[in-house]
Parts: structure tokens; sequence; C-alpha cells
């Protein structure tokens, strides 16, 4: 029994290469990760350049694991989304981020949240009463809610996804396109979407003192205002790209600058306390 188990170790090592091994294990873990209470969903807040007020926060989903301790949502979110384990916890994201969102406006803060959403999520066909449910259940006004989601989902299978968003901004939720910049999607594209907001995404911050990508940063944002959308800038880490980002005339900022995503008592402090009320 002994020399099997042996072989079955090295026929596992041989056929499977690390990644694959530590993927498999961690799907494991992640099946239990919500029963075990080990996910947590920090807040980053949102800031309205114009009033220097945090008028919103994006949700972002933190996994605290027994042994690894941090696991980041870039490593976990895709496994997730290809094992289906994204449906259960992108709800449970969505129920805790409109739950405390509910709950800090109840205090008298005016905040609004952003909530990512899988495109492996909306291509559930119930996802849409899911949603309202959700909203409905918390009492929390779908206009306080905004959902993010990416360049790519946008695209695939565009007519069912289009028809969901629109059901969707019918209802009262707003609809963000998360990373743009970053897809395929052209500029004339933005006017055929069901879309309120759109986040451009931090590589053209990186270098925006640049004059060329302030010239496609200023161009994209004046194509989304024209059509009646709202611009936010992401991944503003430095005082110099928040005031090319102000030059601009883009009304929202996210980013280390104005703070990194936190748990909900840190926000409370350091933002909710004075702030706002
Ligand atoms: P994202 O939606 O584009 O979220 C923004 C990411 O940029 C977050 O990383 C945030 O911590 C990071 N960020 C914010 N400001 C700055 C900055 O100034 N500089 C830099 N370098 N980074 C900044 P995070 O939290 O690690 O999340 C990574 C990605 O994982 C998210 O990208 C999103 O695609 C996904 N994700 C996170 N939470 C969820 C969730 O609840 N559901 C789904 N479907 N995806 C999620
Ligand atoms: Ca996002
Ligand atoms: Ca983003
Ligand atoms: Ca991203």
């Amino acid at each position: 029994a002994k020399e099997k188990g042996r072989n079955n170790y090295q026929f596992f090592t041989n056929a499977m290469n690390e990644e694959i091994l530590t993927k498999s294990l961690l799907e494991n873990d992640l099946r239990k990760a919500l029963s075990n209470n080990e996910l947590e969903v920090y807040y980053q807040p949102q800031l309205d350049v114009d009033t220097d007020k945090v008028i919103a926060t994006e949700a972002l989903l933190r996994w605290h694991h027994p042994e690894k301790g941090f696991v980041s949502p870039m490593e976990f979110i895709p496994i997730a989304e290809e094992t289906g384990l994204i449906m259960p916890i992108g709800e449970w994201v969505l129920e805790e981020a409109c739950k405390q969102t509910k709950k800090w406006r109840n205090q008298g803060h005016d905040l609004t949240v952003s909530v990512n959403l899988s495109n492996v999520q909306l291509m559930d066909n119930r996802i849409v009463e899911k949603i309202k449910d959700i909203l409905l259940k918390i009492k929390l006004e779908p206009q306080y809610l905004t959902l993010e989601i990416t360049e790519s989902t946008a695209i695939t299978s565009l007519k069912d996804t289009h028809c969901k968003l629109k059901q969707l901004q019918l209802f009262g939720v707003n609809i963000a396109l998360d990373d743009f910049g970053t897809g395929y999607s052209s500029l004339s594209y933005l006017s055929s979407l069901p879309i309120n907001i759109v986040k451009i995404d931090k590589s053209f911050i990186n270098d925006i003192t640049d004059k060329t990508k302030k010239e496609i940063v200023k161009s994209v944002s004046n194509i989304a205002h024209s059509i009646g959308l709202k611009v936010v800038a992401e991944g503003i880490e430095e005082e110099e790209q928040f005031t090319v980002i102000q030059s601009l005339g883009i009304e929202m900022i996210q980013g280390y600058y104005l703070s990194r995503p936190l748990p909900k008592e840190e926000m409370e402090k350091k933002f909710l306390n004075h702030l706002n009320k």
C-alpha cells in the first residue's frame, strides 16, 4: 500500500505541474471559505473631485486563508469563476456590501456602493431576479448600487448580456464599465452599451503626466461625458496624477492616493466618523 501511495504521488506531481496542483488545492479550500467565515469585504473610498467628499466605495473581496494567510483576488477569483463558486461568493459579496451601505446610509452617510460582477454571474439566467431580490430584501434603493462589469463581459454573448444589464438599469441600478482601455472596445462602442459610468484603467493613469497619455484620457473622458456617462479615474497614487485628472474635469477618483481598500471598521474610522454627515 505504501508503494502504491508513492506511485500515486509521483504520478500526481508528474502529471500536474505545480500551478495546477496549487490551483486544485486552493479550489478545495475555497469551497469551505464561505462557511468558514474566511471571506471579508473591504471598501475602497471614491472621492468626488469637485466637492472633495467620499461619495462611494468599491467593495473588494478578501480571503484570509487559514494557513496561507491573505490570498489575492487575482488568484482566487479566476478559480471561483472556473468552478462556479463565484455564484454563491458573488451573491454573498453583493449582500454584504448592500447591507453595509444601507447601514451607513441609515447613519447619515450619503454613500453608494460598487460591486464587481463577474461575467460568469451574468450568464446565470436568474441573475437579474437575484440582484433585485437582494436589494428588496435589504431595502437599499437600486440607485445606490453600481455593478462593475469588465469590457470582456460587455463583449461576450452581447445580446444576452446587454438585455440583462438593461433590465438592471431599468430597475435603477447603475452599471460601470471597469478597466476601460484594457480590452478591445472602441470609444464609439461605449454609446451602444447599457452603462452609466466608465472607469479608466490605472494603466492610463500611471504615466498621465506624459502628454500623449494625458491626451488619450482627455478624449476618453470628453467622449464619455458627451454621451452622458460619468467618469472615474482608477489607481490614482500620487498628487501629480490627481492634479492632472482634476484639470481634465473627471468627476471621481479612486486609488491609494486617497486610500487603500479598508475593512469596514477602518473605513468608518478614517472616512465616516466626522466627514460626510
Ligand atoms: P478591480 O475591480 O479593477 O479593482 C481594483 C483593484 O486595484 C483592487 O485590487 C484595488 O485594491 C487595486 N487598487 C486600487 N487603487 C490602487 C492604486 O492606487 N494602485 C494600485 N496599484 N492598485 C490599486 P484587488 O482588491 O486586489 O482586486 C483585484 C481584482 O480582483 C479586482 O480588480 C477585480 O477584478 C477582482 N475582484 C475583487 N473583488 C471581487 C469581487 O467581489 N467579485 C469579483 N467578480 N471580482 C473581484
Ligand atoms: Ca472593479
Ligand atoms: Ca478596475
Ligand atoms: Ca481589474
